[in-house]
């Protein structure tokens, strides 16, 4: 019997051993294989967060070589920091600014016959439709004048002035070119300018800023893209008096701008490009 026993007891350690070594053989093979899919999604994970970063990179590459891109192969897209970067519709004349006596534009006519800049006509004949859509007859009695024309004007005006005057000389000259731009300093060498008359009043004078028909074109230019060029006041920034009749072409953009705060194309450039 004790005999017995103890082959019963040898039986039961052995069989005990055995399920023992089967169970740590399954534990640890669960061990090992739950290791190995930690380690897959680990990998996984990993991967992906490779891969992403990898693609990030491209992306912040693809990126900085779109920004930088504009640089080098559209150098327009940067900000002009000189008058002569600036687009055609800013140019800028004035007398820090002249325009070369051989200036000239392309030019277009204009349905009354006046010519301008080509590129302007449509606007031009859309704000004076709009003005009589408004009920308004507003037309061009001045638009693009050549250099040899302004010194035409300039000698004309500084007779006038000594004929009411009395003046001469440098002074009859002075108070002259307040009035008539300098040859290659006025606007109008440029086409993009012209100067307004309307039905109820048929001179370049200050009434005609009284008169509803201007008041209209002060208040809709911007809309056609065109500005007061010679605003009342600024005569200091612009070095011109005040011409209500002189509207200039900028383009919408600039001309929201100009006219919404009631600057001149001056200052506008100089808070946007910095340029004086
Ligand atoms: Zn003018």
């Amino acid at each position: 019997m004790q005999k017995y026993t103890g082959r019963i007891t040898r039986w039961a350690v052995i069989a005990a051993i055995v399920v023992l070594l089967v169970l740590v053989s399954f534990a640890s093979g669960w061990i090992f294989a739950g290791e190995k899919k930690h380690s897959a999604k680990e990998e996984e994970a990993l991967t992906s967060q490779t891969e992403s970063a990898v693609e990030s990179e491209a992306e912040s590459v693809v990126e900085s070589q779109a920004e930088s891109q504009p640089e080098e192969s559209e150098p327009e897209e940067e900000l002009p920091d000189t008058v002569e970067e600036l687009p055609w519709n800013l140019l800028l004349v004035n007398r820090d600014h002249p325009l070369s006596d051989d200036f000239k534009p392309e030019l277009g006519t204009l349905s009354n016959g006046y010519e301008v800049d080509a590129r302007i006509v449509d606007a031009a004949e859309a704000m004076m439709q709009g003005a009589a859509d408004a009920g308004y007859s507003v037309y061009c009695t001045s638009g693009y004048r050549d250099y040899y024309l302004q010194w035409t004007l300039l000698e004309n005006k500084i007779s006038r002035v000594t004929a009411s005057t009395g003046l001469e000389g440098q002074e009859a000259f002075d108070e002259a070119k307040m009035v008539v731009a300098l040859p290659g300093t006025s606007e109008h060498q440029t086409g993009l300018a012209m100067d307004l008359l309307c039905g109820s009043y048929s001179s370049l004078d200050e009434g005609i800023a009284d008169t509803e028909e201007i008041q209209w074109c002060v208040e809709h230019c911007a809309e056609y893209g065109f500005i007061l060029r010679f605003p009342k006041d600024q005569t200091d920034i612009t070095g011109i008096v005040y011409e209500p009749w002189h509207f200039r072409y900028v383009g919408v953009e600039a001309a929201t701008v100009i006219m919404e705060e009631g600057i001149t194309l001056e200052t506008y450039l100089q808070n946007v490009y910095g340029i004086e």
